[in-house]
This record gives structure tokens, sequence and C-alpha cells, in this order.
């Protein structure tokens, strides 16, 4: 691979021209007219303006961004997260153009995007999935006819979600008519499909998921586990590796499971396989799998010392997997804190503004992924992350002890960002003590 076409913005675009500097491949970013500043921009070989602020004119429009790939001469393009990451027909229109898709086949993300035909995939691989509906629905009544069976609480899922939308909690029966409808509305309006899959509801559930790697030549490793259970409305808010409330033995099974799901469907590229796990009765459940690089993948990196989007590059180019054939090691702990503008005392409002002043810490042991400066205006349009903090220690307790000093330091001033509540949460003893579940922020933060 020659030229990659960078089909994102933000930090995810910066990382992904970086890790294309690296392999020696050259890069073309777009941009719309709002992300003029942004340092994706300036930082990629060339760049091309393709469009006004909103995404469905510029990020999201499949012609623009392969007229533009075709015209510069790219042979590939990366998704990245988001936007058209997941979309199985721009797998297709690429590779009728000739350019390859960084990322798994179209096939694999048809499957796994269907998250009810994925469920029943895993079922067939003997991999325990949540309990739940057989299928999807957009009838109320056909909905209605299986709730019985999976007790209450319940959630409604979009087959075709991601993002944490498109998800409703029943607690009893007489909520779920109108919960169901709501969701209908939600995931047709988000994702242009209202059908919906019912899973019994965990209450105090923690996430924990499983970085898997395949190529076409039928190598599947696994780099470890993440714990993504602190979350609000079903969004990661910060991540760590490896999960300290898995011992050995249970990691071994949950990353087998995850290799068994990667091997069964021969899956090619970066995939993230996702789990609930009750650490009361020790059982996981399979929740989905995410056919892209995700936003946390930084932790993994840097436990394993591995660039993931350069071995994206190579295993679409057709090449074997770096690590083929071993499942790399890892060492020390790693966390992740998403620098969002929002505003934590004020429900996580979105924060626009001028970065007044903007000082992220620096240390040996930091790794700071972002797109943004002092000066930089954040645009409205698109998502409030600003950057991705991440902190590496021997142990969980020195990543912690770091992490403090970390965002202690960490200067900003103009708009309101996140810095205070990763603050509050990891002095919590909640945290410390790793007594979290999913809705812990929601619950018992406040
Ligand atoms: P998305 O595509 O939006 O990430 P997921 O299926 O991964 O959708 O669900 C998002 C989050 O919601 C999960 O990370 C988990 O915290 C929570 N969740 C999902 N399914 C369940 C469930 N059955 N019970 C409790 N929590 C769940
Ligand atoms: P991850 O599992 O990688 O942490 P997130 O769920 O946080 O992913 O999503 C990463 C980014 O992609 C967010 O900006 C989110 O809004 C966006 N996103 C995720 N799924 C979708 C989707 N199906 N449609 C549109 N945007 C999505
Ligand atoms: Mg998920």
């Amino acid at each position: 691979m020659k030229r990659v076409l960078v089909a994102n913005r933000g930090e995810i675009a910066v990382r992904i021209i970086e890790a294309c500097r690296s392999c020696g491949v050259e890069t073309v970013a777009v941009y719309s007219q709002a992300d003029e500043s942004s340092s994706h921009v300036w930082m990629a070989d060339q760049a091309v303006r393709i469009g006004r602020p909103p995404a469905s004119e510029s990020y999201l429009c499949v012609n623009k961004l392969l007229h533009v790939a075709l015209e510069t001469g790219c042979d590939g393009l990366h998704p990245g997260y988001g936007f058209l990451s997941e979309r199985s027909g721009f797998v297709d229109q690429c590779t009728a153009e000739g350019i390859t898709f960084i990322g798994p086949t179209a096939d694999h993300i048809r499957l796994m995007g269907d998250k009810a035909e994925a469920r029943r995939t895993v079922t067939a691989l003997g991999v325990p999935v949540v309990p739940g509906s057989e299928g999807a629905f957009s009838d109320i009544d056909e909905a209605y006819a299986v709730v019985q069976d999976i007790g209450f609480p319940l959630l409604i899922k979009a087959r075709s979600g991601g993002g944490g939308r498109g998800m409703r909690v029943v607690e009893d029966i007489s909520q779920f008519r109108s919960l169901f409808a709501q969701a209908r509305s939600e995931a047709e309006a988000a994702f242009g499909d209202g059908e919906l899959y019912l899973e019994r509801y965990f209450q105090r559930i923690r996430h924990i998921e499983v970085q898997v790697f395949g190529d076409r030549h039928g190598n599947v490793s696994h780099l470890g586990e993440r714990d993504c259970t602190l979350q609000r409305r079903h969004q990661k808010l910060l991540e760590e590796t490896p999960s300290t409330v898995i011992d050995d033995s249970k990691r071994d099974s949950i990353c087998n499971a995850a290799v068994a799901i990667t091997r069964g469907i021969n899956y090619e590229g970066a995939g993230t396989v996702e789990f609930i796990y009750d650490d009361l009765s020790g059982e996981f459940f399979f929740i989905e799998m995410k056919t892209r690089v995700q936003v946390e993948h930084t932790i993994s990196e840097v436990v394993t010392g591995l660039a993931l989007v350069g071995e994206q590059v190579l295993v679409a180019a057709g090449d074997p997997l770096s690590f083929a054939g071993k499942n790399p090691d890892r060492e020390g702990h790693a966390i992740e804190f998403r620098i969002n503008a929002e505003d934590p005392a004020r429900d996580f409002l979105p924060s626009p503004g001028i970065l007044k002043r903007w000082v992220p810490p620096q240390a040996e042991w930091i790794r700071f992924d972002s797109h943004v400066y002092q000066g930089y205006t954040i645009p409205p349009y698109y998502d409030s992350l600003l950057g991705k903090l991440i902190v590496r220690g021997r142990d969980r307790d020195e990543a912690l002890e770091r992490s403090r000093a970390a965002l202690r330091a960490f200067e900003v001033q103009g708009v309101a960002t996140t810095i205070p509540f990763h603050l509050r949460v990891i002095d919590h003893p909640d945290f410390i003590s790793n007594q979290v579940h999913t809705r812990w922020v929601e619950t018992e933060l406040k």
C-alpha cells in the first residue's frame, strides 16, 4: 500500500496519519469547512476540503470521498471509527473502485452489524450470549409475546445500534410498549433501521472486551482484555487493561471465547469482542463484536508495545500479522481517560468554544492522542472528544498514582472538560477498590 485516504477527523485521523507515516505509507486527509484548523489537515501529506460542516455533507459523503481517493491516487482507505467505518455497502463501493478498505470484509461487517444475527452466530459457535430474544422485531405485539420468557428488567436494543443509542431499560411490563416505541423511533432516526431485540438486563455488571486480530492466512490472535466498566448512558468514559477483577484462568476463558468467535467467522483485521461480566457468578456473556479499531485500542498498544493501526494496514495489504501464531505478551497496566469538551457539573452538556489554555501533561509514562492545541476552536458539529490521556504504570496502583498527577497537571481554560470528573472517579474508594459496575457513574457517583 502506497497512499491512504484518511476518511475521518479528530484524534483518530491524527493517529492514522502517524501510523501510516511510520510504515512508510503516504496519507491524504479530508476535512470539512469546520475542521480547517484541525491538526490532521496539516499533518497529512495532502489535504482536501470536501464540504460544509454537517457530516452528511462531508465525512459521510461517499461520492466525495471516493472521488478524492481516486484523484489523489490512493490505493487504500482507512475509515477510523464512527462515520463510515461500519457500513458494509461502503466497503463494496471502495472495492469496486479498486481501493482497499482497511478493515474487515463487507460480509464480516454485515454479519456483526446485525446484532441479532451476531447473537445467533456466536451461540452456534458455543459462546454464551446474554439471555434474550432469538431475533429482532419492529412489531410491538410480536416483541410483547416473548417478554415474559426473558423477564424483567430487560433491555431493548437496536439491531443496528452503536454508540450506546437506541437502548431502553424496561423495569416492568407496564412500561414495555411505550419504551419499545421510543427505542424504535430513535433507532430509525439514528441508524435507519427500527428493528429491535431484547436482552435480560443486568443491573450490576462489568464490561470486559477482548482485542482480536485475524489475517487472510488464517492467523488469529488476541491482545488481551480491556475493562470498560466506567460508562455513562452506555458510553465509555475510562478504560483500563488488564482487568483486575478477573484471574488468569477467567482471563484465558474470555480471551479464548473471543478467539473462537474470530476464528469461527474467518475474521480479517482488527476487531473487538465485547462481553458483560458478572463478578458475583463469574459468568460472562457476548454482547457484540465491533468490526473496527476502537477508541480505546491505545491501552492495548501501550501494554503490548504494538501499533494496531499499522498492523491493520499490513493485514489489509494481504500480509500476515507481525505476531502471527502467538498472542502478544502484555506488560504493566494502562488507563485511558477520554477528555471530552463536556461539563460534568452540568450533566455533561457539550462545551464548544476556544481552548484559551491547553497544556497536556508530559512524561515518559504518558501518551496523549489529540488533534487540538492551545487556541483551537472546538466546532459544535461533531463528537466532543478532545483527546485521550493514556497513563502507564507497573501495576494498577502505580498507574492510578500517576493518573492523579497527570490529571492534576493538565491545564485547560476556555471550555469545560471531563478532567474534574476523572479526578473524582480515581479518588473514589469504590473505584480504587474496583467495586464499580456499568451504572455506577449514574447511580452512585452522581
Ligand atoms: P453499543 O453498540 O452501543 O456499544 P452494546 O451492546 O455494546 O452497544 O451496549 C452498550 C453498553 O450497554 C455495554 O457496554 C454495557 O455496559 C451495557 N449493556 C449492554 N447489554 C447489556 C445487558 N444485557 N445488561 C446490562 N448492560 C448491558
Ligand atoms: P468504542 O466502542 O470504540 O468506544 P463508541 O461507542 O464510543 O466506540 O463510539 C465511538 C465513536 O463512534 C463515537 O463518536 C460514536 O458516537 C460513534 N459511533 C459509534 N457507533 C456509531 C454508529 N452506529 N453510528 C454512528 N456513529 C457511531
Ligand atoms: Mg458496545
